[in-house]
């Protein structure tokens, strides 16, 4: 064909990388070499000077240019194309594009599929797809924590119909090859395109691609093969589970499609905080409170454990503060075997409202302390 149209580059006479400085360069040559004034009554200098024009126009202009680099003369603006007068191969160029916005509508009366259709962001309605993944959130105590529990949970997710057996046909009947497509999924378009005329594939209305159609559609699922349903179950929460962590039970979420896997059911657990007990990791930590006679001469007492109560001898002249440490005694390692530490920390209470009595036993008590000065002494009792 004659009158083709040149590729832009070539017209200018650059590299497809061109710097705009370049381009400006080389503008200025062939306008310098063609320019009318230079050539009057040159049909020829004045087609190449409109060619240059063309050319420099959109490449000096950075969306222009991107949408000419990636699509070529198709890329373009329409108008500006068609008004340029150039021939394109084909014909009928600014009649069929007048309908058209912008460069995606361009492609989609194309190729049928949008943009997604060439980079394969649309999926195929007939690939197998992973169910969504469910999610639910309980709450258990920190001794269930600690022990493990089952706990009863009810989430709504989605089943393959059990009244078709995920056909999406009533029972009886089944899904029939598409008439349109006859069973292909794509059918044929023919598009005239300022490039020619295109046949190109598109995905068929009537059966969304799947090639089957359903006519007698199943009551329960309204033809669509999955149904959404409550799920009861109880679920084991192993021991050592901490507050925030989650369960994955692998395929109890919603049903795949087209043979794809289930999701996943996700549970989040919280723990209630226990008000005897903090945890950190596997470690437990807890406070007892003994009485000043027994942190001044030792004794044997019961301390809270999340087994229950143990013995614990403490020393004579065990500090207000002081702690202890049960190994082994804390929280069951998760999923593992051993367990943290309990730690205990000891607070000493002072005892409150005294009888004459108790405090002139004390204050005598206090005078047999002879072999210190009041200074130590009082700050001894107060540390
Ligand atoms: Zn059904
Ligand atoms: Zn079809």
């Amino acid at each position: 064909m004659a009158d083709s149209k040149r590729d832009y580059y070539e017209v200018l006479g650059v590299q497809k990388g061109a710097s705009d400085d370049e381009l400006k360069k080389a503008y200025r040559a062939m306008v310098k070499k063609y320019h009318p004034d230079l050539h009057p009554d040159d049909k020829e200098a004045e087609a190449k000077m409109k060619e240059v024009n063309e050319a420099y126009d959109v490449l000096s202009d950075k969306d222009k240019r991107a949408r000419y680099d990636q699509f070529g003369f198709a890329g373009i603006d329409p108008s500006y194309a068609a008004g340029s007068g150039g021939g394109y191969p084909g014909g009928g160029f600014s009649g069929d594009f007048s309908g058209f916005g912008d460069i995606g509508d361009i492609f989609e009366s194309f190729f049928g599929g949008g943009m997604g259709g060439f980079g394969g962001g649309r999926a195929n309605p007939n690939a197998p797809r992973k169910g969504q993944d469910v999610k639910t959130q309980v709450q258990i105590t920190f001794m269930q924590a600690c022990k493990g529990t089952g706990v009863d949970i009810r989430v709504n997710r989605i089943e393959k119909c059990p009244q078709c057996g995920g056909t999406g046909a009533r029972s009886g009947s089944s899904p029939e090859t598409c008439p349109d497509c006859r069973g292909s999924g794509q059918v044929k378009v023919t598009q005239r395109t300022p490039l020619g005329m295109f046949q190109t594939t598109k995905t068929c209305e009537r059966c969304g691609g799947t090639g089957r159609v359903i006519k007698d559609p199943c009551t329960a699922c309204q033809g669509q093969g999955r149904i959404r349903k409550v799920l009861q179950k109880n679920v084991s929460i192993p021991q050592g589970i901490d507050d925030g962590q989650s369960l994955r039970i692998t395929g109890e979420g919603d049903c795949g499609v087209n043979g794809g896997a289930n999701g996943d059911l996700i549970i989040r657990v919280s723990v209630k905080p226990d008000e005897n007990f903090e945890r950190e990791g596997f470690d437990v930590y807890s406070e007892i409170p003994i009485s000043y006679m027994q942190a001044a001469l030792g004794d044997e007492i019961n301390v809270p454990t999340i087994d229950g109560s143990v013995k614990y001898k403490i020393p004579a002249g065990t500090q207000n503060g002081d702690s202890f440490v049960l190994r082994g005694q804390g929280v069951p390692r998760l999923y593992r075997t051993g367990r943290g530490d309990h730690h205990v920390s000891v607070r000493v209470t002072v005892p409150r409202n005294l009888t004459k009595k108790q405090a002139d036993l004390l204050r005598a008590f206090d005078d047999s302390l002879n072999d210190r000065n009041d200074s130590s002494r009082k700050s001894s009792w107060f540390k």
